[in-house]
């Protein structure tokens, strides 16, 4: 009931075809169930003499079978059209409902489950409505009416069918949970191998370099050897359960059995009888124990449903009843914001303003918030205090599409889609011309990685620009920015991807955007730093410790020039040179 229930839940509007195909299951169950309770007036017909009126029911049943093959080709092909549906529905109701959940919701381990779901957790949950819930429906339903069969010819045995029912399903239920909570085990057991396997794969260097050149690895060898320990028992459990329900079907008959038995000695039932009616009885326990053959498949498609229900319940971003539209078109400011992921205060009190077109640079050390600040800025997540404006308007209120349009993200994970390279910087305006991306890429430096490919611009980057460097991605993602020449950018200068010729470029970029656009800068980089029309320096309690440009910090001593010596002490003197230089340029 809980799975048809999990069913209806995801098909939400579309539900009525549920409906349909139960109705179908309910008619096939009914008269496979009458087909076979049939079959007692046809043998007391027969052990009475009584040909005509054996024949009068073989008719009945002929036509009773006649339309359980109706019913049946109906439903079957009703639940392939179910399965496909479920499918169809699952994928467009995760697909829109992902569009509208916070940027923040998706982390790499959530992407990593989402595939996984919206793959093979849809797959099995589609094919389960055909060959789950059909099993399920149509035993349950040929069972009952086998029962109200046996009430009819005698309600004792009724009784006795029905409490013998709730007794197997009692059994199936301990079984199941029995083999459930071994398969529980071995699959932590399996997890932890896995996990296990992959350290050990990873770890070869390390292990290699201490002279660990051997196939023993105490973590993985103690884990094989508790998932042979676990598998072992599992196995005994399964074996268990299994004869836990295949002796209550036995115990169910057995009692059936004994209780016609005894009526018939006491003469209450004719031993003619009491035969045609145990035939029946030996009929009801087999959908019954079909059903407990699917009780595996049934915790497993219950386990799926429960995936896709988590991530369709997950509220969706807040959209403004009445968005509004850009007052200050490119100006940024945070007001008093306070900001903490779960169970950790990151953002206390933080505020500034970057005026349109200027440059800001957001420095403090590692943990400090700077990315936080610019995940704030395009509305991954909302603020606990304060309000986020860009554009001279709260980010809640307005439209996504609206918020979206004005900036462009040059972040550190840029994703590229398995695509050419001409079509991963188009999508930063899709309908730029020609011209214009080509521009676009001369200044992000991406010009000099075209010519170093055999394709050029048809190359393909490969799933998530795996076939280029973390430079070229980068790259990439300053020409996209460069072609939507949004009114604001976010840029994250990554450290990693900072060689000399790339870093080249990214200076190149900045100047370029910082041109056109407001920019809010996480500052890696010396000369970044001193460009900067305005720097926020964020004390590591994730508060706003000064803002001022270069001059005005370093004159006013303090945090930043405690940074700024540390910075240029540790870079050596080449970054110092360097920065002095950009500071002579700027
Ligand atoms: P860095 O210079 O090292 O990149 P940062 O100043 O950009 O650091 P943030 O990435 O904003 O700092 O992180 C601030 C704090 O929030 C860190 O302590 C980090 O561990 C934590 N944090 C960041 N992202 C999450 C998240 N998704 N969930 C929970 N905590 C997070």
């Amino acid at each position: 009931m809980t799975m048809i229930n999990g069913f209806l839940r995801i098909l939400g509007p579309e539900r009525g075809r549920m409906y349909g195909f139960l109705a179908w299951a309910v008619g096939y169950g009914l008269l496979h169930g009458l087909s076979m309770t049939l079959l007692v007036p046809i043998s007391l017909a027969l052990f009475d003499g009584d040909y005509a009126a054996a024949a009068r029911w073989l008719v009945v049943l002929a036509v009773v079978v006649l339309l359980s093959a109706v019913a049946h080709y109906v439903q079957a092909a009703q639940s392939m059209r179910m399965a496909l549906t479920t499918m169809r529905l699952l994928h467009h109701r995760l697909g829109d409902h992902m569009v509208t959940l916070p940027l923040g919701w998706f982390t790499r381990e959530r992407v990593g489950q989402v595939s996984q779901i919206a793959v093979k957790g849809t797959t099995f949950v589609g094919t389960s409505s055909a060959h789950l819930v059909t099993p399920l429906v149509v035993n349950t339903t040929s069972a009952l009416t086998v029962v109200a069969g046996l009430f009819v010819f005698d309600w004792r045995i009724g009784v006795a069918a029905l409490a013998g029912g709730v007794v197997l399903i009692l059994a199936t239920r301990a079984s199941a949970a029995l083999i459930a909570s071994a398969e529980a085990r071995t699959h932590a057991a399996e997890i932890e191998v896995n996990s296990r396997v992959i350290e050990f794969a990873r770890c070869q260097p390390v292990l290699r370099a201490f002279g660990r050149t051997g196939a023993e690895f105490d973590p993985l060898t103690g884990a094989l050897a508790e998932q042979e320990q676990v598998g072992k028992r599992a196995l005994w459990a399964s074996v268990a359960g299994m004869m836990l329900s295949g002796v209550g079907v036995q115990a169910v008959l057995g009692g059936l059995i004994t209780v016609g038995v005894w009526l018939a000695v006491g003469g209450e039932i004719n031993p003619v009888t009491l035969v045609a009616i145990l035939g029946l009885a030996a009929r009801f326990t087999s959908p019954l124990s079909e059903l407990a053959e699917y009780g595996s498949a049934m915790r497993m498609a219950g386990a799926e449903l429960d995936r896709i229900t988590s991530v369709l319940d997950t509220p969706a971003l807040p959209e403004p009843a009445a968005p509004q539209s850009v007052s200050k078109a490119g100006q940024v400011e945070l007001d008093g914001v306070a900001f903490s992921y779960p169970g950790r205060r990151v953002l206390e009190d933080v505020s500034f303003v970057a005026a349109p077109g200027t440059m800001t640079a957001l420095v403090g050390p590692s943990g400090s918030g700077k990315t936080t600040i610019t995940r704030l800025l395009a509305r991954f997540y909302d603020v606990d205090a304060g309000v986020v404006r860009v554009g001279g308007v709260d980010v809640r209120d307005q439209s996504t599409a609206e918020l979206m349009a004005q900036l462009s993200l040059v972040f550190q994970d840029v994703y590229l889609f398995d695509d050419t390279l001409w079509e991963n910087v188009r999508i930063g305006a899709p309908n730029a011309s020609d011209d214009d991306i080509r521009e676009a890429a001369r200044t992000a430096g991406l010009q000099s990685v075209v010519d170093r490919l055999p394709a050029g611009w048809q190359t393909r980057v490969g799933e998530g620009g795996s076939a280029l460097s973390g430079g070229e991605r980068q790259r990439v993602s300053i020409a996209r920015a460069l072609l939507k020449n949004a009114p604001v950018v976010l840029f994250d200068e990554a450290t990693s991807a900072l060689d000399p010729e790339n870093e080249r470029h990214v200076a190149a970029s900045i100047r370029e955007l910082a041109d056109r656009s407001t920019v809010i800068v996480i500052a890696h980089k010396l000369s970044t730093v001193t460009a900067a029309d305005n720097i926020v320096v964020l004390s590591d309690r994730g508060t706003v410790d000064d803002t001022g440009t270069h001059d005005q910090l370093m004159a006013r001593g303090g945090r930043y020039a405690d940074f700024w010596a540390q910075r240029t002490s540790a870079s050596g003197w080449t970054v110092a040179k360097r920065a002095a230089k950009a500071d002579a340029g700027a």
